[in-house]
């Protein structure tokens, strides 16, 4: 790798392709441990997909909807791990979801699952995490436009959210920087090969600004997984199908410092949650919703017909005399998720992320921006290994 200031012409060096939250949090995490990492982001750092999440840090309550014991630990752990890490770009997020009495969103169910995630977290030596079942009036009193819900009890339990992402991305480049690292924009990587200069070992990179040598490569594409070259060809798990994911931005306060589920008829939660102060004032963010797509190459465009679609289901579960008006969109937040398939007309999202390591290249297709600084310190843990294990 041919870096204008090596620090060290000794250090192991690490190319990471792909500046979103999970590429910077993996080259942040790798520069800190020492090795000369070099990060090539095709565009500007935190602007695809991880500019554009609902920017929810979830603890993983939902997962037990499927008692996924280990997804629940895990997205506990990236919780606490993130909040502690980065306290004023993530703050805690109280979270209420009206009861419907339907389904999983029965009292009892939501009550037992709520003492079960407290009981976990404790045993996993976290805070416990506190839930409730309480009055909807908590809600309704929360805004106008959440005074018309009929349900009568609501469950409130904590997540996180991610305050200011720019400002959480600028301390990602600041820590790589600050390891000794560089973080290249618009430089596009194309092939990734192993090199027979200068180690047997090395990997060869090709990129739009050159070609370089690294001792290891972490590729993460996001949803461009799969479309840098590797040589020899090697298999990359790559997701059946694709989701198109996007929220709505609203010019009103619909929520301060909280968060609201909002139970629909097709039996999902639409999530209500706070968007910092623009100039345009107060604004709130509500999603997520998903339209299956074939593959990865789709222009991201939520159509008008899409956004009509959705602010009628949000005005319709919110029971509003009035359907929402589409002059309170002030904005789209767009971006692919990895899917396994369709049922009932819905994509059926990746559960979790899956990580392939191929003699010193690693790629990662993320599911989830939560599990973060998990994944970067896993990442530099299984390169370390392989670094050390290699000399
Ligand atoms: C609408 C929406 C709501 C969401 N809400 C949540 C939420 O509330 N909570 C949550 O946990 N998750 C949420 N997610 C999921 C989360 O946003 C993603 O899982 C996460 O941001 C993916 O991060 P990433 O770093 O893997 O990908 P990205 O952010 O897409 O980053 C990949 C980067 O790689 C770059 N790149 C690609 N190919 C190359 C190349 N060849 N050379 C150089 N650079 C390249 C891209 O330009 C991009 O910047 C949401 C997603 C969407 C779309």
């Amino acid at each position: 790798m041919t870096t204008s200031r090596d620090n060290s012409e000794t250090a192991l060096k690490v190319i990471v392709v792909g500046g979103g939250i999970i590429g910077l949090a993996t080259a942040a995490e790798l520069s800190e441990r020492g090795y000369a990492v070099a990060l090539f982001e095709q565009g500007r750092i935190h602007e695809a997909t991880s500019g554009n999440s609902h920017r929810i840090i979830h603890g993983g309550l939902r997962y037990l909807q499927q008692f996924q014991i280990g997804r629940v630990l895990r997205s506990l752990e990236a919780k606490h791990l993130a909040a502690s890490q980065y306290p004023e770009e993530i703050v805690p997020l109280p979270c209420y979801l009206p009861v419907t009495g339907r389904g999983l969103q029965r009292g009892a169910i939501l009550g037992v699952a709520g003492a079960l995630y407290g009981m976990l977290s404790t045993l996993a030596g976290y805070p416990t995490e506190w839930s409730a079942i309480r009055s909807n009036e908590v809600v309704r009193e929360l805004s106008p436009y959440f005074s018309h819900l009929p349900y009568r009890k609501a469950f409130q339990w904590h997540d996180a959210r991610l305050k200011d992402p720019s400002a959480l991305a600028k301390k990602l480049r600041d820590r790589v920087i600050a390891g000794g690292g560089e973080v290249k924009e618009g430089v596009r990587v194309e092939e990734v090969a192993p090199a027979s200069e200068p180690s047997a070992r090395s990997q060869w990179v090709r990129t739009t600004a050159g070609e370089f040598f690294a001792d290891a490569v972490v590729l993460a594409l996001g949803p461009q997984h799969g479309t840098v070259r590797l040589s020899p060809k090697r298999k990359e798990g790559r997701p059946q199908m694709w989701a198109k994911a996007f929220n709505l931005v609203l010019r009103e306060e619909l929520v301060r410092d909280v968060g609201v589920g909002i139970p629909t008829a097709r039996g999902a939660a639409l999530f209500c949650a706070p968007r910092s102060s623009g100039h345009d004032g107060p604004c709130s963010a509500v999603g997520t919703w998903y339209v299956p797509v074939p593959d990865q190459t789709v222009e991201l465009v939520v159509t008008e017909e899409e956004q009509g679609k959705a602010l009628r289901e949000v005005s319709e579960s919110l029971a509003l005399p009035e359907p929402l008006s589409s002059d309170l969109v002030c904005g789209v937040e767009v971006g692919l998720l990895p899917a396994k398939g369709v049922r009932d007309g819905e994509p059926e999202l990746m559960a979790s992320e899956e990580i392939r390591a191929h003699d010193g290249v690693w790629s990662i297709l993320s599911t989830k921006y939560t599990v973060f600084p998990v994944i970067a310190r896993e990442i530099a843990d299984a390169v370390g290994q392989y670094l050390s294990s290699e000399r």
